[in-house]
C-alpha cells in the first residue's frame, strides 16, 4: 500500500487530536481540531463506549499518522521493538524519535516530518559529515547530524538559519543555530518524546 496522499488534517480529525502535520497551519485558529471539526464520516458523536481492540486501534494509529509512516514500515519496528529486553513500548517510541527526519523535524530544520523526510531523501543531510538520504536512519548517541555544504547556500536553508529557533529543541538534542547543527546529546526519554502516547496499547495492539 503506498503513502497516504489525502488531507492530512482527515488523519488529525480521524483520531481527535492535533499530530502537527501541517506545519504553521497547525498554531492557527484554522486547524481543523480548534475548529472542532468530527471525525470523518461520523454526523454526531457515538455513544457507545469503544471496545479494547478500538482504543488500541486508535493509539497504534495515532502515532503511526503522526510519524507518516506506512502499516508495515511502522509493524519492523515494532518488531525490533519486541527483539529488545526492558520495556517494548518505550523502546518502541524511542526508535520512532530517533529517526532522521523525526531529528531534522525535532531540531525544527523543517515545519513538519513530511518535510523533514523529504529534505533528506533530496540528500540535503549529513550524519557526522557523511550525507545520509535515508529517513528512517536511526541515529545514536553522540552522532551530529547538519546539512550539506552545498545546501547551505540554497535559499530555502538560508531561510532556515534566519527563522530558527521556533520552537524548543527536546533536552536529548542540542542545537547549533548559528552553525545549523544538531548534536544527539542522549537517548530520549518517555517524558522528552512530547506528546500524550501511550505506548502500552500499541504494544497490546499487535500482541492479539
Ligand atoms: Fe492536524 Fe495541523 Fe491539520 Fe490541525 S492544522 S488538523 S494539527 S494537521
Amino acid at each position: 500500500m503506498g503513502r497516504y496522499t489525502g488531507p492530512v488534517c482527515r488523519q488529525c480529525r480521524q483520531v481527535g487530536e492535533k499530530l502537527f502535520l501541517k506545519g504553521d497551519r497547525c498554531f492557527t485558529p484554522k486547524c481543523a481540531i480548534e475548529k472542532h471539526r468530527a471525525a470523518p464520516g461520523s454526523q454526531r458523536p457515538s455513544r457507545r463506549r469503544p471496545s479494547d481492540y478500538a482504543v488500541r486501534l486508535h493509539e497504534k494509529q495515532k502515532v503511526r499518522y503522526a510519524y507518516g509512516l506506512r502499516e508495515h514500515q511502522f509493524l519492523r519496528n515494532v518488531k525490533l521493538a519486541q527483539k529488545q529486553p526492558g520495556i517494548t513500548g518505550q523502546y518502541l517510541m524511542q526508535l520512532l524519535e530517533r529517526r532522521l527526519d523525526n531529528v531534522f523535524y525535532r531540531l525544527n530544520f523543517s515545519d513538519s516530518r513530511a518535510q523533514a523526510r523529504q529534505m533528506v531523501m533530496h540528500g540535503h543531510c549529513t550524519v557526522n559529515g557523511r550525507k545520509v538520504d535515508i529517513p528512517s536512519f536511526v541515529v545514536k548517541a553522540g552522532d551530529e547530524v547538519g546539512w550539506k555544504p552545498a545546501s547551505m547556500e540554497k535559499d530555502f536553508v538560508k531561510e532556515i538559519k534566519e527563522t530558527i529557533p521556533k520552537r524548543d529543541v527536546p533536552r536529548w538534542l542540542e542545537l547549533d543555530a548559528a552553525n545549523l547543527t544538531g548534536k544527539v546529546s542522549a537517548l530520549p526519554e518517555e517524558q522528552d518524546i512530547g506528546a500524550t502516547v501511550d505506548s502500552r496499547l500499541i504494544v497490546e495492539f499487535y500482541s492479539r
